[in-house]
C-alpha cells in the first residue's frame, strides 16, 4: 500500500540520518545491545592495546559501533536494490539481532525477489573479504582488532544469512528460485517459511551438538542466545506463511459476488417503513438517495439492529445510515489485494458498489467479505 513519506517513526528508535532517502533508525534496545559488547570485549582491548584504563570501554564502544555501521551497509544494499526496481524503501533499523530494511510492497518477479534479497549477504561477504585483504597491511592493535572483528563477523553474518529459511535473506532467494520454477510467489514462501523452521529447530539443538561434537559444554548463555534466535526464526517464518496462505485465497475474493442488493429511499423516511419496503424487494441492504436518486448515505446493519422496534417508526433511515465518504464507494469489480486494501484503507461495516458507468449495483458487506474469505479455506 502506498504510504506517506513522512510517517511516524517506530515507538523506541531514534533517527540517526537518512541513506538514499531513507530514514536510517537505531532502536533503544541497540544501545542496550553495544553497551553489552563495550563490556564484554573490554578485556579484548586491554589485551590488544595495553594502558587505555577507563578508556577501553570507549573503544569498546566505537568497535560496536564498526560492526554494525557494516550491518548497516548489508541494509543500505537491499533498499538501493528495492528502490532500483521502483519500490519505496521508509526506513532502515538498526536492533540489537541486527538490521531491517522496511520495503513498501512485494517483489513483483521471482528475479526481483532474487536480487532484493541476495545483495545483502553478498555485500557482507564483500566486507569480510576486503577486511582479510588489508589485513596483512593493518598494524597490530586496535586496529588490527578491528580489521580482525570485521573479517569475522561480516563473514559470519553474510553465511548464516544466506541459510535458505525466512525470515533470513536465503530464505527470499529460496522463496524465488521456488517462484521461478512453479511460478507461484506463495508456495515459495511456504516451502521457505518451512526452511526457516528447521532452521529454527537446528538452532535450539545446536548448544546441545556443541556439547557433542566439539567437547565444549554450552553454558546458560548459549542456551538463551539459541532461544533468541530460534524464536525469532520461527516467529518470523510462521508469519511469513500465514500471510502466504491467506493471499492465495484472496483472488477468490470478488466483490460482484458477494453483492447485496440495494433499496434507495429517501433519507427522511421513517426508518420501519423503509426495513418494510427493503423486505417487500427482497432487498439485503438500505441506501439513503437524494430525491434525483444519488446515494448519500448507507444503513448501517448493525445500527439498524440496535434500533428498538417500537422507536423505528419514529426515527429517520439517515439516523442508521453512514454518510458516503470517497473509500465507502468501490468499483464493482474490485477484487483481490485490492479489496483488502480498500476495506483497510477506509474501515468499513459496508460499502456502495459502483459500476463503472456510475449506477449503483449494491452493497458489499464486510461481514460477508470475512465470511467468504474463511470459507474460501475449506
Ligand atoms: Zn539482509
Amino acid at each position: 500500500m502506498p504510504e506517506q513519506p513522512t510517517r511516524p517513526r517506530p515507538a523506541g528508535t531514534i533517527k540517526i540520518g537518512t541513506i538514499a532517502g531513507s530514514d536510517v533508525l537505531v532502536s533503544s534496545s541497540w544501545f542496550l545491545v553495544a553497551g553489552l559488547i563495550a563490556i564484554i570485549i573490554a578485556p579484548a582491548v586491554e589485551n590488544a592495546q595495553p594502558g587505555l584504563g577507563a578508556w577501553k570501554y570507549l573503544a569498546g564502544f566505537a568497535f560496536a559501533v564498526i560492526l554494525y555501521l557494516s550491518v548497516l551497509l548489508h541494509e543500505a544494499s537491499h533498499a538501493i536494490m528495492a528502490r532500483r526496481y521502483g519500490f519505496p524503501v521508509s526506513s532502515i533499523t538498526l536492533h540489537f539481532l541486527g538490521g531491517m530494511t522496511a520495503i513498501e510492497g512485494e517483489a513483483r518477479t521471482a528475479r526481483q525477489e532474487f536480487f532484493i534479497a541476495v545483495v545483502g549477504p553478498l555485500t557482507s561477504i564483500a566486507v569480510g573479504l576486503l577486511a582479510l585483504l588489508v589485513r596483512p597491511f593493518t598494524p597490530d592493535g586496535l586496529l588490527l582488532m578491528a580489521v580482525d572483528g570485521l573479517a569475522g563477523a561480516n563473514l559470519l553474518v553474510g553465511a548464516l544469512n544466506l541459510v535458505p529459511g525466512l525470515p533470513l535473506d536465503g530464505g527470499r532467494v529460496l522463496k524465488s528460485l521456488v517462484w521461478k520454477v512453479g511460478g507461484d510467489p506463495h508456495r515459495g514462501t511456504l516451502v521457505a517459511g518451512w526452511g526457516g523452521r528447521v532452521t529454527a529447530v537446528a538452532v535450539m539443538a545446536w548448544p546441545l551438538l556443541q556439547g557433542r561434537l566439539l567437547d565444549d559444554e554450552p553454558d546458560i548463555l548459549d542456551f538463551a542466545l539459541a532461544f533468541i534466535v530460534a524464536a525469532f526464526l520461527w516467529s518470523g517464518s510462521t508469519a511469513a506463511m500465514a500471510s502466504a496462505r491467506m493471499r492465495r485465497r484472496l483472488p477468490d475474493l470478488v466483490a460482484r459476488r458477494l453483492v447485496r442488493p440495494a433499496l434507495a429511499v429517501p433519507g427522511d423516511l421513517p426508518l420501519a417503513e423503509a426495513v418494510r419496503r427493503a423486505q417487500e424487494a427482497g432487498a439485503g441492504s438500505i441506501v439513503t438517495a437524494t430525491s434525483a436518486g444519488e446515494p448519500v448515505g448507507i444503513v448501517n446493519e448493525a445500527a439498524l439492529a440496535a434500533m428498538p422496534e417500537d422507536r423505528r417508526p419514529w426515527v429517520q433511515v439517515s439516523s442508521v445510515a453512514r454518510t458516503l465518504e470517497t473509500g465507502l464507494r468501490l468499483p464493482a469489480d474490485i477484487h483481490g489485494d485490492d479489496l483488502v486494501m480498500a476495506i483497510s484503507r477506509t474501515p468499513a461495516t459496508e460499502y456502495l458498489l459502483v459500476e463503472a458507468d456510475g449506477s449503483v449495483l449494491g452493497v458489499l458487506s464486510t461481514a460477508d467479505v470475512d465470511r467468504a474469505f474463511r470459507g474460501a479455506d475449506h
